[in-house]
């Protein structure tokens, strides 16, 4: 389980997260929505130990994190996809997917599965990552992250550019995940139709606060709309 609770995070003197409490249980996907410059991708870094965070703390599978160096929250089994998928592009697909292995120490094989939840990659191992289209490297960005085998995933606005097919193989793999049941999956969106599909629970963040937070089927999505439209 992932808790989080009264995080405050800052860019040097300026609160961007300002008292978040929030909390992903085991097996299921939560996202997080808001408009543009809100703070989800700051809250997001502030999980992963990429921002100061000055006060509140931050609970994992039973143990604080808040206080640790970003490698040891990934270890401890936070897989992490950024925006604008990170991959790099001077590497080919098999070398991305390779350096996923590098959390858990080098150890171990990029997993036969990975490539049933992303067939494209097989076919594209030998290619360069920059040679992949935009929707291919998210995918590739993701299968990088569970490579490591996460026990929770979190994604920043994976739809963010990318085509609609790719976007519709994305919620599969994030549904077959969930029925799988034993990762949890936390993920900032915009895009509200993607999620009510796919998530559990479902927060509204307003100027780095949470203002809405309810079960997926609970909410009123006109409620959730009205917060997050521009
Ligand atoms: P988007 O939907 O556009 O991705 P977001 O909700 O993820 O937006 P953040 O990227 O977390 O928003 O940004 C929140 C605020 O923090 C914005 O006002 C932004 O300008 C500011 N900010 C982001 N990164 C930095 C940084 N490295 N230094 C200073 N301020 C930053
Ligand atoms: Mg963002």
């Amino acid at each position: 389980m992932l808790k989080v609770n009264d995080l405050h995070a800052c860019y040097g003197e300026s609160e961007i997260i300002s008292g978040v409490d929030l909390q992903v249980d085991e097996g299921k996907v939560v996202c997080l929505l808001g408009r543009n410059g809100v703070g989800k991708s700051t809250f997001l870094k502030s999980i992963m130990g990429h921002v100061r965070t000055p006060s509140g703390t931050i609970e994992f599978n039973g143990s604080r994190i808040e206080k640790l160096a970003p490698h040891k929250r990934a270890r401890a089994g936070i897989g992490y996809v950024p925006q604008g998928r990170d991959i790099f592009p001077q590497m080919t697909v098999r070398e991305n997917l390779l350096l996923g292995l590098e959390v858990r120490g080098g150890k171990g094989d990029v997993e036969h599965r990975i490539f049933e939840l992303f067939p494209v990659l097989k076919d594209m191992l030998g290619r360069m990552g920059g040679d992949l289209s935009g929707g291919q490297q998210q995918q590739l960005a993701i299968a990088r992250a569970l490579v490591a085998q996460p026990a929770l995933l979190i994604l920043d606005e994976p739809t963010e550019g990318i085509q609609p097919s790719i976007i519709q193989e994305i919620g599969r793999v994030i549904t077959r995940l969930k029925k799988e049941g034993n990762m949890m999956i936390f993920l900032v969106e915009q895009y509200l139709e993607f999620v009510l599909d796919i998530a559990d629970y479902c927060y509204v963040m307003e100027k780095g606060r949470i203002v809405l937070d309810g079960a997926m089927g609970e909410l009123s999505v006109d409620e959730i709309k009205k917060r997050i439209a521009i």
